[in-house]
């Protein structure tokens, strides 16, 4: 796909609104504002360099009650409903549990900051509305090498293109992730590093494994804690028996039937060598090979053999800033960044993809009262930039309480505690579920 030159044209930085805004990078976030944005009667252009929206990795993304109020705002009132039509509903599903490595469960998981209206989709599903959404406005294949201002007091934004096309507007947004280039230009460095997990994903329809595993799981989500720093997430989707609207004639979802998205995390130091290279059936057998030396037993194992190969991908987990101050540190302009390109979140809180989500309305929403309010597009982008700062860092901190946890099991004096520890836990927790205490598990 080769990337159009657009002509620069002066701007002038007090005018409002934008009269073209250019978006870098067409993830959950990108995509969203270029939704919002168009609906809104913008001229927007978001580019990402994938070829195909569908080609992406990602297990299920959860949408909290704030980032299914943001969708609700950007999106078209049909598109909306065949996203919640083809998503799940945690409300409806048994809660989350743990377990130990050898499968015997530990008890509820009290999921810090869960809203119970949270609804799950799966990412790939997700994007591809969201891209239907961006329609025309949406180039593909579309590598940034580069931005810009333009010269002079009036100069645009420009962004230039690997196919050497370039792209200009009065507002320039990075929404290009974790290793933003956007970002890179605007502070000089990269904002967020390595939050020392590497994930595995992967996806298992329930159907593929045992009945006895498939009944120790259940239809709800699990993590489950072993030696070393090992940790395995076993997301449940189930978007037709866990329907959010009764609406099969809407759904949209990738995912049909009963599903595990799962993810196993191992802290960097000590993750199998090779890992990052594999792909596919290689790299389960890897993560299967190290999960089993580190002490699993084959039930909660089962998900991993039993998996897709061609749905298993690994990508590592990066973080933003722990602090406002250093969240977005540029003077605001007509250059601007949202979602992981500023604030990069672990994806163990379930709350990157919402935050991004948030941001985009939220610009979306400035840009809009500038456009009524007869403000300046630099003084909408700024009060968009303090929001964006909070929300954050709340949200870094929050993904960073599980990150940690594992880290510290993974050290000599963690690892140890865990093999004593966990098992008392095992048997406190079967002795309650005898006596009747415990919710049947
Ligand atoms: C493969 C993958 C799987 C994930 N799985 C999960 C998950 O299962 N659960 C969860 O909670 N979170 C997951 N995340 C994280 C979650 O999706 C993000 O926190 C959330 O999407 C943030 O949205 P974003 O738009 O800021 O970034 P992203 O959604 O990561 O989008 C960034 C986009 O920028 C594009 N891009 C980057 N550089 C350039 C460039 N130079 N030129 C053009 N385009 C560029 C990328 O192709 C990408 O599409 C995953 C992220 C990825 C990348």
């Amino acid at each position: 796909m080769t990337t159009t030159t657009t002509t620069p044209r002066p701007a002038d930085p007090t005018a409002n609104p934008p009269h073209r805004v250019v978006v870098v990078g067409g993830g959950i976030g990108g995509l969203a504002l270029a939704a919002g944005l168009r609906r809104n009667g913008f001229d927007v252009a978001v580019h990402d360099r994938d070829t195909d929206p569908a080609a992406t990795g990602g297990y299920h993304i959860t949408l909290d009650t704030a980032a299914q109020r943001a969708l609700r705002g950007l999106l078209d009132p049909a598109l909306f409903a065949r996203l919640l039509a083809s998503a799940s509903a945690v409300r409806r599903r048994p809660p989350d549990v743990w377990f130990d490595w050898r499968g015997r469960p530990l008890g509820e998981i009290q999921v810090k900051g869960l809203d119970p209206d949270s609804v799950d989709v799966d990412r790939i599903t997700l994007r591809l509305l969201l891209a239907e959404a961006a329609g025309d406005s949406l180039v593909l294949g579309s590598t940034c090498t580069g931005v810009e201002r333009d010269p002079g007091p009036g100069g645009q934004a420009r962004a230039t293109f690997a196919d050497g096309g370039t792209d200009h507007g009065d507002l320039l947004v990075g929404a290009d992730g974790p290793h933003s280039l956007v970002v890179r230009h605007l502070v000089g460095s990269p904002t967020s590093r390595p939050a020392g997990l590497v994930g595995i994903s992967g996806r298992t329809p329930a159907a593929a494994l045992d009945p006895a595993e498939a009944a120790r799981l259940g239809p709800r989500s699990s993590l489950t804690v072993g030696p070393r720093g090992t940790a395995l997430y076993s997301g449940y989707l189930d978007p037709d028996g866990y329907a959010v609207l009764d609406a099969a004639h809407a759904r949209a979802a990738v995912t049909t039937g009963p599903t595990y998205i799962w993810g196993a995390m191992f802290p960097e130091a000590t993750a199998p060598d090779g890992l990052r290279g594999q792909r596919g059936g290689p790299l389960a057998a890897t993560t299967v090979a190290a999960l089993r030396a580190a002490g699993w037993a084959e039930g909660p194992l089962q998900v991993l053999t039993r998996t897709d190969p061609a749905t298993v991908a690994s990508y590592r987990f990066h973080v933003g800033p722990r602090h406002a101050r250093d969240t977005a540190p540029w003077p605001a302009g007509s250059i601007t960044a949202l979602g992981d390109a500023v604030h990069a979140t672990p994806p163990t809180a379930g709350k990157g993809a919402g935050t991004a989500i948030v941001d985009a309305h939220a610009l979306v929403t400035e840009l809009l009262s500038a456009r009524s309010g007869g403000q300046t597009l630099h003084t909408a982008v700024s009060a968009f930039e303090t929001g964006m700062r909070h929300r954050g860092t709340a949200v870094v901190a929050l993904s960073m309480t599980t990150v940690d946890r594992i880290l510290a099991g993974s050290t000599p004096a963690g690892s140890a505690l865990t093999r004593l520890s966990l098992p008392l836990l095992a048997w406190s927790t079967a002795l309650r579920g005898r006596a009747g205490g415990h919710r049947g598990r």
